[in-house]
C-alpha cells in the first residue's frame, strides 16, 4: 500500500504506458480522504447528508485533484479510454465545468492532443450555483466540443453545461455525442447513457442517498454519522 508521501511523489510519466487498476486509483482517493464506500456490513456505520437523507458513499475529487501530478495522471488514464472509443482527432474544444472540472478538463485535453480547452462559468445571479454561463468566446461553426465533467451523479450538469453553451454560442455548436467523466457515481448502475451521450468513465460506483425512513442501512442497525464531523470513525481509519 502506498503512503502518502510516496503518492506525492509519483511522476506521470510513470504512468504513461500503464493502465492502472481501479483498486489502486480509489485507494490514492481513500489516502485523501477524497472518497469513501460503505463496506456492505450493516455493523460498520454510513453516511448521514448534510440533507438529512442517507447515503453508502462519498466522493470529493478536488481533494485529489489539486496535486497537479495525479490530476495528469488520471487524466492521462481517462484519455486512453477515451482515445479507444472516440475518435478524439475530431475533438476541437474540451470544456470542463467549475470547479475541479476546470483544471481536469485542461489535462484531459492535454492527454488526447485536443487543440482547445475551456470551461462554463457559474452564474454569479443564481444563488444556488447550479446555473453555468457561457460568454467569454465562441465556439467557430463546425467545430466538435468533447464534456469532461470530474464527478457525476446525474445528467443535470452535464444537460446544465450543454445548455449553457448552446445559449451563450453565438451559433450553433456541435457535440460530440460522448461524455467523459473522471467519477461515476450514479445511483444504480449500470448508465451507458445520458440522453445520448455515451459515458466514457474511468471510475464507476453505484452511490446511492435516500430518506432515512427507506434507507436499507438503517432497517439493519447501522450508524448514522455526519461525515465531516466522524471521517475517522466512518471510514474505520486511525
Ligand atoms: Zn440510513
Amino acid at each position: 500500500m502506498i503512503t502518502l508521501k510516496e503518492l506525492m511523489l509519483i511522476k506521470p510519466e510513470d504512468f504513461k504506458k500503464k493502465v492502472i487498476l481501479i483498486d489502486e486509483i480509489l485507494s490514492w482517493f481513500s489516502l485523501l480522504d477524497a472518497s469513501w464506500i460503505h463496506s456492505g456490513d450493516p455493523k460498520d456505520p454510513h453516511a448521514e447528508l448534510t440533507s438529512g437523507w442517507c447515503s453508502n458513499g462519498f466522493f470529493d475529487c478536488l481533494r485529489v485533484l489539486k496535486y497537479i501530478n495525479l490530476s495528469d495522471i488520471l487524466a492521462d488514464q481517462l484519455g486512453k479510454k477515451i482515445r479507444k472509443i472516440i475518435d478524439y482527432t475530431k475533438v476541437d474544444w474540451v470544456i470542463g465545468s467549475p470547479m475541479a472540472g476546470i483544471t481536469f478538463a485542461h489535462d484531459v485535453a492535454r492527454a488526447i492532443d485536443a487543440p482547445i480547452n475551456m470551461c462554463v462559468e457559474k452564474d454569479p445571479a443564481d444563488p444556488k450555483g447550479k446555473r453555468m454561463i457561457w460568454k467569454r468566446m465562441a465556439i467557430p461553426e463546425g467545430d466538435w466540443v468533447l464534456q469532461i465533467e470530474e464527478l457525476t451523479t446525474t445528467a443535470h450538469t452535464l444537460n446544465e453545461v450543454e445548455r449553457a453553451i448552446r445559449e451563450g454560442n453565438p451559433n450553433p455548436v456541435n457535440f460530440l455525442p460522448y461524455v467523459g467523466i473522471l467519477v461515476h457515481r450514479p445511483p444504480k448502475l449500470p448508465v451507458d447513457y445520458y440522453d445520448q451521450r455515451i459515458v466514457v468513465a474511468l471510475i464507476e460506483k453505484e452511490i446511492w442517498a435516500v430518506p432515512p425512513e427507506e434507507c436499507p442501512l438503517c432497517k439493519q442497525g447501522s450508524k448514522r454519522l455526519r461525515p465531516k464531523t466522524n471521517w475517522k470513525e466512518l471510514t474505520g481509519k486511525n
